[in-house]
């Protein structure tokens, strides 16, 4: 039987995979959310020889029965190519004692590559596959690294065009010179007065406007997301939790069978998301620790059942997980609730009108295999100069944030010896200032570009090509708007009347 995905919020209608892919989110609303999980045809032990792009076909194929394996691999082998700078795609590094799977040799330099790599392809072929022959207008939110990636996948993609909002106080130099000189006919780039929650509700908002989407179609355009809201975001993010777990087998470090924790630098809830997706279909995951900066709504949803936003916003040096509302969470709450859409739009609509709900006991106790942990600045600060003394090894600050938890949660949990994997989400080449900062404070109050060569030195590594000469590349975006602006520029870029 074909698998299908049904919404949140809604009232048990179901789409085929492809339709979930091309609409984003559901139009009352909701998140599409399979309606069963795969199981994997192969064995653990019958997928240990297998590359990163055979082992995503065979993870991804269970979720979009209606691609062909001809396009499944198609879009598999555009993707994990030689933009990658390594053959494994994600390699599981040891250093200090601690497993890192490194998700950041994309071309963007942030693990948000791992997907955005390949949704501009799952897309076309989603289209085609609709008999779509509308022009696909992709509008993204970015707390820093979505916006490039997207970015980059979908320059210049014939039939689509592309807006990035991004808060324009919000993300780091390199960030944001990344977007800003974006090059591609079909792009937009703009920076709003706010900060990520503003633009992702921004973006919600215009997506669901019912007058918007008629005039839309009339001149020939359809929205989708490239935010992780989309489960052709999610559905890829699955592969390198199995491609972790494999190495580790592979380097000895667990036996096939054994159960592995991992740790998660989280902001939207999608990475870990992906986690426990690959845990329901069957690889022995452990706790997925949940790693939050001082943004530490998640952390306070895991111990308390309330999930409360209403709470200052802090800017921190891991601006990715800079975010009070975790668009994700509400797939993770469907599940709780016994997948009981009725209930979600309860909470959602008490989440909307009062900033705050409180889920179930019973939801809670279905919640018990993860873990939530939080840490400051300074612990985050003093975790990268750790690892760098005693390793060599320089993490980024979201890393870091991993890092930092998983050591209190090692200190917390003496009675599990679990080996964990630290999923290692950015370059620290896209935080030079902050992350050589904690480092040595000699480099004080220098700017992020130029401490590029210095990182290079100091840690023997190359200069990742994604930065090299960006600083001299034209700012072609300049564009900048308050919150309440967002639909008025969108119509522009479109010529809607
Ligand atoms: C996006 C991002 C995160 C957060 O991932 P979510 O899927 O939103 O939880 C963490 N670290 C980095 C570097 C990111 O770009």
């Amino acid at each position: 039987m074909e698998l299908l995905y049904t919404s949140t919020r809604g009232d048990g209608k179901t789409v085929s995979a492809s339709e979930a892919i091309l609409r984003g989110i559901s139009p009352d609303g909701g998140l599409f959310v399979p309606v069963s999980v795969p199981t994997p045809a192969l064995s653990l032990s019958q997928m240990l020889g297998l590359s990163y792009q055979a082992l995503a076909f065979e993870i991804m194929k269970g979720y979009l029965p209606d691609f062909s394996d001809a396009e499944l691999k198609d879009c598999i082998d555009k993707a994990y190519d030689d933009k990658f700078s390594t053959q494994a795609i994600a390699p599981l590094i040891k250093k200090a004692d601690a497993l890192f799977l490194e998700l950041f040799h994309g071309p963007t330099l942030a693990f948000k590559d791992m997907a955005l790599t390949i949704l501009p392809h799952l897309m076309k072929t989603a289209a085609k596959k609709q008999n779509i022959d509308k022009e696909i207008v992709i509008l993204t939110a970015t707390s820093g690294d979505t916006g490039k990636a997207a970015l980059e996948g979908f320059a210049d993609v014939e039939g689509t065009r592309i807006v990035v909002f991004f808060p324009e106080d919000g993300v780091s130099d390199v960030q944001k010179r990344q977007m800003v000189t974006q090059t591609g006919s079909n792009t937009l780039v703009v920076g709003i007065q706010g900060n990520f929650d503003d633009a992702q509700s921004g973006v919600k908002q215009i997506f669901t406007d019912a007058r918007l989407l008629s005039r839309m179609e009339e001149a020939g355009f359809l929205f989708s997301s490239a935010n992780s809201i989309n489960i052709g975001r999610l559905v890829p993010q699955i592969v390198y939790y199995y491609h972790a777990y494999l190495q580790a087998c592979r380097m000895g470090e667990i036996q096939p069978g054994e159960v592995l924790n991992v740790v998660v630098p989280t902001g939207n809830f999608g990475n870990i998301l992906a986690g426990c997706y690959a845990k329901m279909m069957g690889l022995p995951l452990g706790t997925l620790v949940c790693a939050s900066n001082e943004n530490k709504v998640l952390y306070d949803f895991f111990m308390s059942g309330v999930y409360d936003r209403r709470r200052e916003f802090v800017t921190t040096m891991s601006p990715s997980m800079d975010i009070l509302i975790s668009s994700n969470l509400e797939r993770l709450l469907y599940w709780a609730a016994g997948e009981d859409s009725l209930k979600v739009r309860e909470l959602m609509h008490q989440l909307a009108e009062t900033g705050c709900y409180e889920i179930t006991d019973e939801m809670k106790a279905r919640l018990s295999g993860f873990s939530g942990g939080y840490t400051s600045e300074a612990d985050t600060t003093e975790a990268i100069k750790r690892i760098y003394l005693a390793s060599g090894y320089v993490m980024d600050t979201h890393t870091a944030v991993a890092y930092s938890v998983y050591s209190r949660y090692q200190r917390q949990n003496p009675g599990d010896d679990r080996k964990a994997v630290i999923v290692s989400t950015a370059s620290p080449y896209k935080f030079p200032a902050d992350v050589l900062k904690a480092i040595d404070p000699k480099y004080g109050s220098i700017a992020d570009f130029q401490l590029i060569q210095a990182l290079s030195s100091l840690t023997a590594t190359e200069i990742p090509q994604g930065i090299q000469g960006l600083e001299q590349r034209p700012i072609l975006h300049k564009t900048v708007c308050e919150k309440h602006e967002m639909q008025q520029v969108v119509e522009r870029f479109l010529n809607l009347k």
